[in-house]
């Protein structure tokens, strides 16, 4: 049955930028996609569907990440062909090289891709950015960025409706972007979640996404050590009421001893967040062998995590979600996180 009437509005990508695009799309192009490092459920289901949609129109895409991703993503349409550049680093420069469009998405500079940073620079391709993080780096001919989106998945599927192509929506770029948009909004809990979101992600369950089969495949294929390491961290749950602020610690031990594979630890921050009274949670991980400590910082209403980020853990994101790291030891880190934290006592005790 076809839906009638213009539930999602294409005015939400900018006009102009959507004619550059256009204007590049409408001969057939070698396309790279990127996503950020240590790629999260929108990274990979946003490059993923723009891969399939892209590939869908005649064009030649690869889809590169920096470094390997979570598997709980490992089921999704495309992964296979997923190019990782810290493993397959010659392949991947090659692809880059002889693109002559690259598409990056997910993130809104050019240091938050590791080593593919300075590949991308050397390239001579045209670059257009599809993102929803504060603060874009202005590196692309075509920079589609609203940090009001719940997800760049979301933006995905408003760019295809700019072009007017909602027809080419299939089932693997429904699942890829249903599951890209559920990630990022903490399973459409999260403020960033709008009826628009809603809309779209209607739009997604009637193009073939099975709810069900992808909550079932992303949050219930834990194994046993990160159930038990999800128990370590919430032992090593530290409670601050007079700042409202709770946070988690894991060292690299707690890690080892638990057989750490990427992707464990997500989500785990939140539990400090679930706190009734706190606003502010932060986890500190360890990370011996790149030498730092990798710092989640979440919060609710308008305290920004993006800016206590970028002040304090060279880092970013959006206002109540942000990530950042730490040169010091994983106790200096806290010392200093504790201290940090009467500076604000204003705004956590008043927001
Ligand atoms: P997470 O805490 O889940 O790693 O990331 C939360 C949000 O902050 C995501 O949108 C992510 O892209 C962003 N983020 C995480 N780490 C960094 C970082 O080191 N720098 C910047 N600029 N953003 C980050
Ligand atoms: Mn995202």
């Amino acid at each position: 049955m076809e839906v009638k009437g213009l539930f999602v509005s294409s005015r939400l990508m900018n006009l102009e930028t959507t004619e550059i695009v256009k204007k590049l799309l409408a001969s057939l192009q070698k396309i790279v996609i990127v996503g950020h490092k240590n790629p999260d459920g929108d990274a990979v289901g946003s490059c993923l569907g723009l891969s399939f949609f892209l590939k869908s129109l005649g064009h030649s895409t690869t889809v590169i990440m920096p470094n390997e991703f979570p598997d709980f993503l490992k089921w999704l349409p495309g992964t296979e062909d997923i190019i990782i550049h810290e493993k397959e680093t010659v392949i991947s420069s090659e692809k880059i090289e002889n693109a002559n469009l690259i598409f990056t998405l997910d993130f809104n500079s050019l240091d938050r891709i590791g080593d593919l940073q300075i590949v991308l620079e050397n390239s001579t391709a045209k670059f257009v950015m599809i993102d929803h993080h504060q603060q874009p780096a202005d590196y692309a001919v075509a920079t589609f960025s609203d940090v009001k989106m719940s997800s760049t998945s979301e933006m995905v599927f408003h760019f295809m409706v700019a072009l007017g192509q909602e027809d080419k929506l299939s089932k693997e770029i429904a699942i890829n972007l249903y599951t890209g948009i559920m990630t990022d909004t903490g399973s459409f809990r999260f403020s960033s979640t709008s009826p628009t979101t809603h809309r779209v992600t209607a739009k997604l369950l009637e193009a073939g996404a099975d709810s069900a089969t992808i909550n079932q495949n992303v949050y219930d294929t834990n194994s046993p050590e990160r159930m038990k390491l999800l128990g370590v961290a919430l032992n090593n749950l530290h409670i601050l009421p007079e700042f409202s602020t709770a946070y988690i610690t894991l060292t690299q031990k707690e890690l080892d001893d638990h057989n750490f594979k990427k992707g464990d630890t997500e989500g785990f921050v939140n539990y400090a967040l679930s706190v009734k009274g706190i606003i502010f949670a932060a986890i500190f991980i360890e990370n011996k062998k790149e030498n730092l400590v990798k710092i989640s910082l979440r919060s609710k209403g308008n305290f920004s995590v993006n800016d206590f980020s970028r002040k304090h853990y060279s880092g970013g994101g959006h206002i109540n979600a942000a990530g950042g790291k730490s040169s010091q030891s994983l106790n200096k880190t806290i010392t200093e996180f504790i201290s940090i934290l009467p500076h604000y006592k204003n705004e956590l005790t008043n927001a």
